[in-house]
């Protein structure tokens, strides 16, 4: 029988550099916490007609890149491919709206896209959103940009450039659209397969192509900037003065579009200079549409979602792997030591301690040589003759200095070390 294998654009993560996924992970809960955003968990798959409305026909999300099949009793459901979608469904499904005020919220967790796998593109992937619903202000544009930065700097990562740009209201696109409508047609021949496909559909998305020659026909593609309303201005204008005072560097991007179609005024996305191909970390913007785009309230909001793996390959290149660590290591031989071993794990665990339990039954020297190799404070040792007189051995690694300890008082010694 051929071994079995991870599906292609999957990936396992283990040790060491779980200890990277979860040092993000604290720093993200802290940094949201903060504040003062509140956890939100939705359904990994969620009905089809969702991200179809939700995220647009004419996106590659939707057109090619959901994984979309019918359950047992013939419901078509799709693996969610971002989080907003059902986030949104939430909160019209448990009349968020209706509790008033500003909502507030995040999530993490996979994600699944059919694409090319590649350094730092999978099929299932991680991502960090958050969403605050019920705010035109542009306050709350500027406060997800100030938390997104915030945790990529608690993260020790720099190297970071926040791209800034107004995509208008649905209004505002109309005439913009007819004018890269009007720019992009003498070049039909000239761009991409998907461009020209998107010259009808989405002429806006022709500027995220990743082709090169149509990137440089959009080189001299009207700006959105030349056809926001005064409203949209004014919107853009409060934002960039809003990082401006928080000293968020930011330049500003009038090609940035984004890939999903229901983004109004602010798009943004943090790239990083040191991730080659894949550098956008963070993608987000203003999405005032999509609540009452799916049978909801007219809810304004904005968000934002970070791709975990792309930080996990900054954070190596950064830092040495965290380390799980190991306070004490156990180690027993002998049918009485053995059984007493297991309860001392437990009050040294009880006691606050990280405490490893060798249960190998192997050598006493086999069992030290892990000990230190779990780089332990000290080994605990307990063979029979300890357990007759009630007693382990210390065995401090450092130093290699030995002492005996009565049981009962073993967990004051230690805190007292
Ligand atoms: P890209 O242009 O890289 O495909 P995107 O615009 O499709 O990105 P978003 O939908 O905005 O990405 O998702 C936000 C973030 O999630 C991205 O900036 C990226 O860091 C991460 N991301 C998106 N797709 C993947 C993937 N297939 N594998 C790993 N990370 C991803
Ligand atoms: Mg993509």
């Amino acid at each position: 029988m051929s071994s079995l294998q991870v599906t292609r654009g999957t990936r396992d993560i283990t040790a060491p550099e779980i200890y990277y996924w979860q040092q993000l992970e604290t720093t993200a809960r802290q940094i949201l916490q903060q504040a003062a955003y509140t956890e939100i968990r939705t359904p990994i798959f969620e009905a089809t007609e969702l991200f179809s409305r939700g995220i647009g026909e004419a996106t590659d999300i939707v057109g090619k890149e959901m994984y979309t099949f019918n359950d047992r009793g013939d419901r078509s459901l799709t693996l969610r491919p971002e989080g907003t979608a059902g986030v949104a469904r939430s909160y019209i499904e448990n009349g968020l709206f209706a509790q008033g005020g500003v909502q507030r919220l995040w999530y993490m967790g996979a994600m699944f896209r059919y694409e090319r796998p590649q350094a730092g593109r999978q099929r299932q992937f991680h991502q960090l959103g958050v969403e605050v619903l019920g705010s035109a202000d542009a306050r709350a544009d500027a406060e997800a940009i100030a938390i997104a930065s915030d945790f990529l700097q608690a993260l020790g990562l720099t190297d970071l450039v926040v791209d800034l740009n107004s995509v208008g209201s649905a209004e505002d696109r109309v005439n913009y659209r007819q004018a890269l409508v009007d720019y992009f047609t003498p070049f039909i021949d000239d761009l991409d397969a998907d461009s020209r496909d998107r010259l009808t559909r989405n002429p806006l998305r022709i500027l995220d192509s990743k082709d090169k020659r149509t990137q440089e026909i959009c080189q001299d593609a009207p700006s959105i900037l030349d056809y926001l309303s005064t409203d949209s201005q004014e919107h853009f204008a409060k934002v960039q003065l809003l990082l401006s005072d928080l000293q968020i560097s930011y330049r500003l991007n009038p090609r940035l579009v984004r890939g999903l179609d229901y983004y109004t005024r602010t798009a943004f996305e943090i790239q990083s200079t040191a991730l080659g191909a894949q550098s956008a970390v963070c993608g987000g913007g203003r999405y005032d549409r999509l609540i009452a785009e799916l049978g909801g309230a007219d809810v304004p909001a904005v968000g934002w979602a970070i791709g975990l793996e792309r930080l996990v390959i900054l954070l190596q290149q950064i830092a040495t792997a965290p380390k799980a660590n190991v306070d004490f290591y156990i180690v027993s031989r002998g049918e009485a030591a053995e059984i007493k071993s297991l309860a001392i794990a437990q009050i040294l665990r009880k006691a606050g301690f990280v405490t490893e339990l060798d249960i190998t039954g192997s050598k006493f020297d086999k069992q030290l040589k892990r000990a230190s190799n779990a780089e332990a404070k000290a080994a605990i040792i307990i063979g029979d003759a300890e357990i007759a007189a009630a007693q382990v051995q210390i065995k401090w690694l450092a130093t290699g200095d030995q002492e005996a300890i009565a049981i009962a008082d073993l967990v004051t010694h230690l805190q007292s070390n």
